[in-house]
């Protein structure tokens, strides 16, 4: 007989067994759940109020047009499965009214557009598509409101300023928006405009410009983001976890 104490027996050892590192699993675990919450709250915050950077004007080098005749035209020739930009705005040469702003589904869902060779001004700029062409003469008085109207409105829903309003050819090798649209056409029309905003063109775009909130109404148009943004987040916390623990 040895001094030492008696083995346990297996219904005393079940009893007294804990799982080893139990309260360190605890821990592990309210760790990613709460990096999990944070970074799908602060993505959320991002995708509603700072998706874009830039605002990209262009037109559509055409004297007709509107957002399904584009995005025909877009389809055919390239392909696409809708137009390249985020935004068309009506000359009222088509079925929508002078002023008219139509979303295409890639504002719909906060996606990047194809509308320059550039994939920083693509995935950082929301584009607006004026339709008409600017190189060959000026855009009457209502486009001219309604231009700046919709510029104004983006600059509020992204939270853009003016050293951000971009020309196509700020971006890429091209003439497009035309030559009688720049940054100093704009600051002129929005001076001279600003105090009679045509209502009717202003509570249309807003209703537009603003239509992509996120809500639980509308999360199917945007799930495709969180689910890149989780998948990245526990990629990044597996490896860490390997690394470190
Ligand atoms: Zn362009």
């Amino acid at each position: 007989m040895t001094s030492e104490s008696p083995p346990h027996t297996t219904q005393e050892a079940e009893l007294n067994w804990k799982p080893p590192g139990s309260w360190f699993s605890i821990k592990i675990s309210l760790v990613i759940f709460s990096i999990l919450v944070i970074g799908n709250l602060s993505y959320f915050i991002y995708l509603e109020n700072f998706r874009y950077r830039y605002i990209i004007v262009h037109h559509t080098a055409s004297q007709t047009g509107d957002y399904q005749s584009i995005k025909k035209i877009h389809k055919k020739e390239r392909d696409w499965h809708d137009v390249a930009y985020h935004l068309v705005l009506n000359n009222g040469s088509k079925s929508k009214p002078t002023g008219y702003l139509e979303a295409s589904s890639r504002y719909k869902k906060l996606n990047h557009a194809v509308a320059t060779k550039s994939l920083w001004y693509n995935h950082h700029g929301v584009h607006l598509a004026i339709v008409g062409n600017y190189e060959q003469s000026k855009p009457n008085k209502i486009m001219q409101q309604s231009i700046v109207n919709a510029i104004e409105l983006l600059k509020q829903r992204f939270h853009i300023n003016n050293n951000n309003i971009l020309m196509h050819r700020d971006c890429s090798a091209t003439l497009c928006p035309g030559k009688h649209i720049d940054n100093t056409t704009l600051t002129q029309w929005q001076k001279q405009w600003s105090s009679e905003p045509e209502k009717s063109i202003y509570n249309q775009q807003k209703n537009v410009i603003y239509n992509t909130h996120l809500s639980l109404t509308n999360i199917d148009r945007y799930w495709h983001h969180f689910v890149y943004l989780n998948i990245f987040l526990i990629l990044v916390m597996a490896i860490s976890i390997i690394f470190l623990v």
